[in-house]
C-alpha cells in the first residue's frame, strides 16, 4: 500500500507488498541469473494469464500502453491497407490516429459515447470490405464501457482478419480467452490490472499475427519490431543472456512476482483467473450496488456494457469536480471525467489488481466518496458503505 492516500483511479493503482519489494532495490544486470530467470518465467506465465495458446508469443519491452499499441500497429499493417477499428471513445480514437499515421485506410464502427457498437454493426462493417485486421479497446477508461471481444474475434476470424485488442484497463480485471476465441494480439501496460509500477509495455501475439508481421513491406521502427525483440525473447525463456535494448530490469523482477500472485489466486472453487476475472466481477458489483444505493448513475449505458475495473459514475444533480478534492480530503484519490466534451459530467474509480483483494480498500473508497456526497448536500449517509459491504459478501 503507498503511504500517502488510497490511490483509486484507473491506473495506476495501489500494489501489492510483495510486487513492492521485488522492484526496489538496486538494478540487476539484464544479463543476471537473477533476471534470466525472472524474465523467463514472466513470459511463461503471460501465457498462462492471457489463456494464450503455446504457439502464441508473449513480448516485454520497456514503454507505456500507447507504445505498446503502436508495436501492434506498425507490426501488422502496412501503409494502405484497410483495417477496421470498433471504436468506444478517447483510446480507439488514439488507436485510429495511429494507424492513419501508419497509412492505413480506417473504417470505423461507433457507438455514442457510453454504447458500444452490437455484434450486428461489427458484422456489417467486416462484410463491407476485406479487412487486414479489426482493433478494438476491451475496456474504454474513458467511459467506462466494455466490448465484447469474443464476438469480435469470432467475427474477425470468420471474415479472414486479424484481430487485435488493447486491453490495457482490461487486462486481468476482465475474461480473455485467446485461445479459446481466436484472438491475435492482446496488449496492455504494467501499471493498471496487472499491477505494477508504470513502466512495461507487455502483449502476446498469436502465429497468424507472427506470420503477417513476417509479410511486411514496410519497415518498422526498430525498437518496435518484433522481429528485433523476437531473438530476445526466446533467449530469456530458454534463460540464455542476450541483448538488444536493456530492458527495465526492476520491473522484470516484479512482473514476475506480480504475475505468480496472479496465478496464485484462489475463490471459493475457482482458481488462478477464473478466480481473478469472477473477483473482480464480485468487486464491480459492490461498487454498482454502492452507487446505485446512493442513487447514482454510470455514464455506461448498461451494467452488461459497464466494466469491472473501473466505475465511470455521473456526478449527481447540483453537484461537479469538486467532489473530487472532497474525497481526497477523506484519503482516496480517485480520477475526473476524460472524454472530450464530457469531463465535468463524471468521475472514475479504479478497482483492479491487488485492491480487488483487498474488501477494506474498497469499502474505504466507497466511504470516502458517500461522505463527500454527504459534505455536498446528498443525504445518502450510510447508504453506499452497508450496500457495498452487503454485496461483498
Ligand atoms: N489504452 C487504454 C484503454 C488506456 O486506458 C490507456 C491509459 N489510460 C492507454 C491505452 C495508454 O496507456 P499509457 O498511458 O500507458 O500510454
Amino acid at each position: 500500500m503507498s503511504d500517502g492516500p488510497l490511490l483509486m483511479i484507473p491506473g495506476p493503482i495501489e500494489i501489492s507488498p510483495g510486487v513492492r519489494a521485488a522492484y526496489q532495490g538496486p538494478p540487476p544486470s539484464h544479463v543476471s541469473p537473477q533476471i534470466l530467470e525472472a524474465f523467463g518465467s514472466s513470459l511463461e506465465q503471460m501465457r498462462r494469464v492471457w489463456c494464450a495458446p503455446q504457439d502464441s508469443q508473449p513480448f516485454i519491452v520497456a514503454g507505456s500502453g500507447t507504445m505498446a499499441m503502436e508495436m501492434a500497429v506498425t507490426n501488422l499493417v502496412d501503409p494502405g491497407q484497410s483495417v477496421l477499428v470498433v471504436n468506444t471513445g478517447y483510446f480507439s480514437d488514439r488507436m485510429t490516429m495511429m494507424l492513419r499515421a501508419r497509412g492505413a485506410e480506417v473504417s470505423q464502427v461507433r457507438a455514442e459515447p457510453g454504447r458500444v457498437p452490437t455484434s450486428q454493426d461489427v458484422e456489417q462493417a467486416l462484410a463491407l470490405g476485406s479487412f487486414a485486421a479489426v482493433f478494438a479497446t476491451h475496456v474504454d477508461t474513458s467511459t467506462g464501457v466494455r466490448v465484447d471481444p469474443k464476438s469480435i474475434c469470432l467475427a474477425a476470424n470468420d471474415h479472414g482478419a486479424l484481430s487485435v485488442f488493447d486491453g490495457v484497463c482490461a487486462t486481468v480485471g476482465e475474461r480473455f480467452e485467446m485461445e479459446a476465441w481466436g484472438a491475435d494480439v492482446y496488449l496492455t501496460s504494467s501499471q493498471k490490472a496487472i499491477g505494477l509500477p508504470c513502466g512495461l509495455a507487455l502483449m502476446v501475439v498469436s502465429r497468424q499475427a507472427m506470420h503477417a508481421r513476417g509479410q511486411l513491406k514496410t519497415s518498422v521502427p526498430l525498437c518496435l519490431d518484433w522481429h528485433q525483440w523476437l531473438p530476445i525473447m526466446e533467449a530469456y525463456q530458454d534463460r540464455r543472456p542476450s541483448y538488444f535494448s536493456t530492458p527495465a530490469t526492476n520491473l522484470v523482477a516484479a512482473l514476475d512476482v506480480g504475475l505468480k500472485e496472479i496465478l496464485g489466486q484462489r475463490l471459493g472453487q475457482y482458481r488462478a483467473m477464473e478466480a481473478c476475472f469472477r473477483n473482480h466481477e464480485r468487486v464491480a458489483g459492490a461498487m454498482r450496488s454502492a452507487w446505485e444505493s446512493m442513487g447514482l448513475s454510470l455514464f455506461p449505458f448498461s451494467e452488461s456494457i459497464a466494466a469491472n475495473t473501473l466505475s465511470a459514475v455521473l456526478y449527481p444533480e447540483g453537484i461537479g469536480p469538486e467532489l473530487l478534492g472532497r474525497i481526497k480530503a477523506r484519503g482516496v484519490v480517485v480520477a475526473g471525467g476524460l472524454y472530450p466534451g464530457r469531463k465535468g459530467d463524471y468521475f472514475r474509480v479504479g478497482h483492479m489488481g491487488y485492491a480487488t483483494t483487498q474488501d477494506d480498500m474498497i469499502v474505504r473508497t466507497v466511504q470516502a466518496i458517500e461522505s463527500a456526497l454527504v459534505e455536498s448536500g446528498l443525504p445518502v449517509s450510510g447508504l453506499g458503505v452497508a450496500a457495498c459491504r452487503e454485496a461483498l459478501g
